[in-house]
């Protein structure tokens, strides 16, 4: 469903991401782990448009939205980029929810005004979505009046709104507290069960190895392993294991 190919990238002469492959099948959770400053949000964001690459592939569907033309990406498809971002939806660390609208006009507002959807469709979907999210009693509340764990869930619920194909995530539980961040790993969880498609980056590591099918290891712009959770916390190498550390 999304396939990234030499993927480069560059802040100045502060090489970030120096060629990257990802390919995310249907139905998979990717998970990326790797410390600080490795590279893991502006993979990310390339993938989801937020951020230009330098070079390197990118499809969606089998589809080419960006190719490497002469050494340096090609933007130029726009109906295919437009395609291509509805097709995904996108969880940050910070909720990113608008704070001078409802829970609910939260959820329906893309979906009514970009996709153009029936609005009492989507709030019949709305209201089923924030059944599911334990949050029925709260649409009418402004997030201001949500605690981190509710606002994140109403933003699950937001991105699952727009009946994304691939749902990626940035640190979700990254500014919750112990208890919130093991009530939306289980949202995320359970999502995983429905068989959603999710790329997320992730310092949880205990849950990183629960949820995934492929882990991603990256460490300054390279990744060092790519694999499934058994292999990635049995891995030999040198770098691996001093990043695992007490998980290992
Ligand atoms: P963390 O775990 O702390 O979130 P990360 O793996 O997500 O780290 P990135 O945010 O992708 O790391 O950053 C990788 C490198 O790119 C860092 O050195 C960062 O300073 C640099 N960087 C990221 N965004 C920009 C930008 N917009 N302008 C300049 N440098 C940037
Ligand atoms: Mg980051």
């Amino acid at each position: 469903i999304l396939d990234l190919q030499h993927i480069k990238k560059s802040f100045g002469d502060n090489e970030v991401l120096k060629d990257i492959d990802l390919t995310v099948e249907e139905g998979q959770v990717v998970s990326i782990i790797g410390p600080s400053g490795s590279g893991k949000s502006t993979l990310l964001r390339i993938a989801t448009f937020l951020e230009t690459m330098d070079d390197g592939t990118l499809s969606y569907n089998e589809k080419p939205v960006v190719t490497s033309v002469n050494h340096h990406a090609s933007y130029d498809h726009k109906k295919a980029i437009e395609e291509a971002m509805n097709t995904f939806g996108l969880v940050f660390q910070n909720f990113n929810l608008f704070p001078h609208f409802t829970v609910l006009k939260n959820i329906i507002d893309a979906p009514v005004r970009n996709q153009k959807r029936n609005k009492q469709e989507v709030i019949q979907e709305a209201r089923e979505l924030l059944k599911k999210m334990g949050l029925s009693d709260k649409e009418n509340a402004y997030p201001c009046e949500l605690s981190g764990g509710q606002q994140q869930r109403v933003s699950i619920a937001r991105a699952l709104a727009l009946k994304p194909k691939i749902l990626f995530f940035d640190e979700p539980t990254s500014a919750l507290d112990p208890e919130l961040t093991l009530e939306i790993l289980k949202v995320i969880k359970e999502l995983a069960k429905e068989k959603m498609t999710m790329v997320i980056v992730t310092h949880e590591m205990q849950f990183a190895r629960d949820v995934s099918d492929v882990i991603v290891f990256m460490d300054k712009g390279v990744i060092v392993e790519k694999t499934t959770p058994e292999k990635m916390f049995t891995s030999d190498n040198e770098r691996t294991k001093a990043f695992l550390g007490k998980y290992y």
